[in-house]
């Protein structure tokens, strides 16, 4: 039996820190309600991206200068922020209204008591899951161009993936870097046109198409990548500093798939005002709504990760109310 706090009892707590996260604690805050972000760090998908010209109202902004006002307008509106890990959601007995209230635990071993949750953690990197990534993670091996781009100044890197992510860090790291191999499994891209164009045009870009990476090879830091052509099977050893796996990224749900229904995909499935489903019913899931890129919206922007984060405060509002 989990322990239950008596004190404090938050109106929501909002699990995850980027632009949903920061948004609902904004509209939380703002409807006086006792309002917690607890998140492992701040900053998200917004934060890996270097300029950001597609959030309205600013003609170009970094996405971590963008997260920190966020930040800082949430908690000046009165959002308590926690910065820990939260693995697990447990709801608990509650004898005052006949609604739910929930425990939030963290790793630290924490727990916390609301009556209302924000799921809004979004995703984590997917890993290519080859002999050596492991090994060479922090030493080589990024899944941040923005955050760790800057360190492969003037050295020979690879980017692996074939979307909008891979792209933009191609295209980043081709500024900064005499040589950028870029390394998709098929021959077409699924992002942007004006990105694939862009990246197509850079003259230090070697695009390679139908190809996976098989190993990642060093010693104390990464010297070589080994890629496999899947047409013809060849491989060959490509000399690289640096490796930038950018292949997209998986919802965690080990502790909340007993609480919400969830997609194939594993994202929690919403109704249009935030709200949850039970996972074995088509009933909506009182007490526990999701925002941003953790649902099944297909539309992984910032705008609208912001947009929803502010329905999914408001109808926690309106459910509290
Ligand atoms: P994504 O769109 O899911 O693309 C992932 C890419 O990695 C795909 O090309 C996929 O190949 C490849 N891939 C997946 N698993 C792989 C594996 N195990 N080994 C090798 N390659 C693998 O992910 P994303 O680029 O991170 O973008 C995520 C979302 O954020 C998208 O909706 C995107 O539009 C959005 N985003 C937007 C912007 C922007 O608006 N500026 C910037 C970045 C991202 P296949 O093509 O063969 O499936």
């Amino acid at each position: 039996m989990v322990e239950i706090p008596e004190e404090p009892v938050y109106d929501v707590i909002i699990i995850g820190g980027a632009a949903a996260s920061l948004t609902a604690a904004l509209y939380a805050a703002r409807r006086a309600m006792k309002t917690l972000v607890i998140a492992k760090s701040i900053g998200g998908q917004a934060a890996m991206t270097d300029v950001i010209e597609n959030y309205p109202g600013f003609l170009s902004i970094g996405g971590i200068p963008l997260i920190n006002k966020m930040l800082k307008q949430a908690m000046k509106a009165g959002a308590g922020v926690m910065y820990e890990e939260v693995n697990g959601i447990e709801e608990v007995p509650n004898a005052n209204d006949g609604k739910p209230m929930f425990v939030i635990k963290t790793t630290s071993g924490n727990n916390y008591k609301t009556k209302s949750v924000i799921l809004s953690y979004g995703k984590t990197p997917r890993t290519l899951d080859v002999p050596g990534e492991g090994e060479f993670g922090g030493k080589g091996v990024s899944y941040c161009t923005v955050c760790d781009g800057p360190l492969f100044k003037g050295k020979k890197v690879a980017v692996v993936g074939g979307g909008n992510s891979a792209l933009e860090s191609a295209e980043y790291l081709s500024k900064i870097c005499p040589k950028v191999y870029l390394i998709h499994r098929r021959d077409q891209f699924r992002g942007f046109e004006y990105l694939v164009e862009e990246v197509k045009s850079r003259k230090n870009i070697e695009i390679l198409y139908n190809s996976v990476v098989k190993e990642v090879k060093g010693e104390h830091t990464v010297h070589s990548i080994v890629v496999q052509n899947t047409v013809t099977n060849e491989t060959r050893e490509v000399p690289v500093n640096g490796v930038f796996v950018e292949i997209g990224s998986v919802t965690k749900t080990e502790f909340i798939k007993h609480l919400v229904k969830l997609d194939q995909l594993g994202q929690v499935v919403v109704t249009n005002n935030a709200e949850t489903y039970y996972p074995d019913k088509d009933d909506v899931r009182p007490g526990i709504f999701a925002a941003g890129d953790i649902t099944q919206t297909p539309f992984k922007q910032i705008v609208v990760s912001a947009g929803e984060g502010c329905k999914a405060a408001l109808q926690a509002y309106n459910y509290l109310a």
